[in-house]
């Protein structure tokens, strides 16, 4: 199978005070285009800051991370914002919802960006899709954190995404609410065949994909196939 995403000897360093903070030390591995793959690990191991490597919002110290076989290294800020407003989808633990607009205008905000038309349109597509059409009016604070959830998703579906990251999808939801959105992040490999790369404290949600790595100390200690198909 195809990699989508290859990350090579990554290494993340923070100088905080006259020392030198080491948080990832030389990680690789791929991920093959349309697997499911969870990071797990304790808290301050690493996670996230990986997470926001390999989806370019972040740059490594040293070491390589490759998307669709371009090293996000090479590209200016610019080409790199390119690379993820056309590939990359990104969900947040805390939604991170612009609070000044509604959910459809929060949708429309990235359909914007990529001068998209019919944007109206489609982002009540993308909201229906997440069962909220009814809520598009609503402002983030309006709606539950499920509903907040279900909103920066119809986001991140909205540039058709290869490849998703989710840092802590469910992590502020309650267990029904994170059955439902657990649901429309598996259904999208499902059916659009979205590639997934979730970082996530829940070993039941862990144990749905198909691949479970595991970073303590910023270092990959397991990297195991969990059998899923
Ligand atoms: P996890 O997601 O596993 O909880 P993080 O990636 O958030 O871990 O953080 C890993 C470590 O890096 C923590 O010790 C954290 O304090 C540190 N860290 C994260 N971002 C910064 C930063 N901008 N400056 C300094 N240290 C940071």
């Amino acid at each position: 199978m195809e990699n989508i995403l290859k990350i090579s000897n990554l290494n993340k360093t923070y100088k905080s005070a006259g020392h030198i903070l080491t948080v990832l030390d030389d990680i690789s591995f791929t991920v093959t285009a349309g697997s499911t793959n969870a990071i797990v690990g304790p808290s301050g191991s690493g996670k996230t800051t990986l997470l926001g490597l390999c989806a370019g919002l972040d740059s490594a110290t040293d070491g390589i991370v490759e998307l669709k076989d371009i090293n996000l290294g090479s590209l200016t800020e610019d080409k790199r914002a390119q690379m993820r407003n056309k590939h990359v989808g990104f969900i947040f633990q805390n939604f991170q919802l612009l609070p000044t607009l509604t959910a459809l205008e929060n949708v429309m905000v990235p359909l914007e960006l990529r001068g998209e038309k019919n944007i109206n349109a489609r982002a009540i597509d993308l909201l229906d899709k997440v069962g909220l059409a009814d809520r598009s009016h609503h402002y983030p604070a309006q709606l539950s954190g499920g509903e907040q959830q279900r909103v920066s998703l119809a986001r991140a579906f909205s540039n058709s995404p290869s490849i998703l990251f989710a840092d802590e999808p469910t992590g502020n939801l309650d267990a029904e609410t994170s059955e439902k959105v657990i649901k429309l992040i598996f259904d999208l490999n499902k059916e659009a065949g979205t590639t997934l790369v979730l970082v996530t404290h829940d070993l039941d949600l862990a144990a749905k994909t198909n691949r479970i790595l595991k970073i303590k100390g910023g270092k990959l200690i397991s990297d195991e196939k969990t059998g899923n198909e």
